[in-house]
């Protein structure tokens, strides 16, 4: 081995840190510990993305990268964009051969970097997520919510969300590549890396508390995440109106049968009143099939819009493959 740092491969941390001026020194500081330690054959970068903080958390980002210029970078946004923001950024501008994204409370432990590098070493994985086993120290609506949740994104959309998956997760740089190439808005993270496919290791572990300052999360925040989820994802609520509309019409058709038979059989009197429950039976369900047609309309310019890639690869013998 010649120039030790020049053939060590590059782990890096994403850390998003919105409000995190008690956290990313602790968070600094632990990773340092790591990778002194126990993962000596890799170097390492900490990638830090300011969500637009209102305290003192970009000077202390500015801090650490003066300290340690060669394994710190920052990039400090114009005002707080969202989670989600932070790690599309974070990920455009990785350099590493490893990339993670991780939360600066350390509630995502470093020292689970061990098992996932050696998930995508040895293992023949290209990513390795952290999936809480337990929810301790959430409340339990947060807890009812986010099973309930779980159940009917799995159930509405093509990706397949693993129940308590954390964003935490070490990739290999083709997945990120990968990532990078869903270019859409309304980013929803863990459906992306969900849609992009690649072999993924979950590893569990205990929920932690986080080291200082509060949670981010407000109810309203969490509301908007999880339905940004679902609309990125399902066409469900799209779909929908088509068979609402579809049930008005067969209930239409059964109404008029059953005022035919009236009229026939004599059996009860058909008035006027009964055209008038038909009528609205039937242009009612007219109406919101073909609402829900357009739907479909929409749901089509919706994903040709988004420019998702139409495959990705993952080998080939092919050189040069597209
Ligand atoms: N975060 C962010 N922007 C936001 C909200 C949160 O970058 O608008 C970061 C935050 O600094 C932390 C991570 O996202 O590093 C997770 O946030 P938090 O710990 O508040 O969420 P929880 O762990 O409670 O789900
Ligand atoms: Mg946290």
């Amino acid at each position: 081995m010649q120039g030790k740092a020049a053939a060590k491969e590059i782990v890096e941390l994403i850390v998003p840190a919105y409000n995190e001026e008690g956290c990313v020194e602790l968070f600094y500081e632990e990773v340092k510990k790591l990778f002194a330690q126990e993962l000596t054959a890799y170097d390492h970068r900490i990638l830090y993305v300011d969500d637009g903080s209102s305290d003192g958390t970009l000077g202390k980002l500015k801090e650490l990268s003066e300290k340690d210029e060669e394994h710190v970078r920052y990039i400090s946004f114009s005002r707080n964009m969202g989670k989600e923001a932070a790690i599309y950024a974070g990920l455009k501008n990785s350099v590493g051969d490893y990339v993670a994204v991780m939360d600066a409370d350390l509630q995502h432990p470093p020292a689970m970097l061990k098992d996932m590098l050696k998930a995508l070493n040895e293992e023949g994985y290209d990513s390795c997520g952290a999936r809480r086993e337990d929810r301790k120290g959430e409340g339990a609506l947060k807890r009812f919510f986010s099973v309930l949740y779980y159940r009917i994104v799995n159930r509405m959309t093509v990706v397949e969300l693993t129940p308590g998956s954390t964003d935490f997760r070490l990739m290999k740089r083709q997945m990120v590549d990968a990532v990078l190439k869903l270019s859409e808005r309304e980013r929803f993270t863990k459906g992306l890396f969900a849609w992009v496919g690649f072999k993924t290791k979950w590893l569990p572990y205990h929920n932690v508390e986080r080291v200082a300052g509060k949670s981010k999360w407000s109810i309203r925040g969490l509301f908007h995440y999880a339905s940004s989820g679902l609309l990125a994802f399902a066409r469900a609520p799209l779909r929908f109106a088509v068979w609402l509309g579809a049930l008005g019409l067969a209930a239409a058709a059964v109404f008029a049968v059953v005022m035919l038979a009236w009229g026939i059989g004599g059996s009860y009197p058909v008035e006027a009143v009964h055209f008038v429950i038909l009528l609205l039976l039937l242009f009612g369900g007219m109406t919101v099939l073909l609402l829900g047609l357009s739907g479909e309309y929409l749901a089509r310019i919706l994903s040709e819009v988004k420019q998702r890639p139409i495959y990705l690869i993952r080998e080939s013998n092919i050189e040069g493959v597209e």
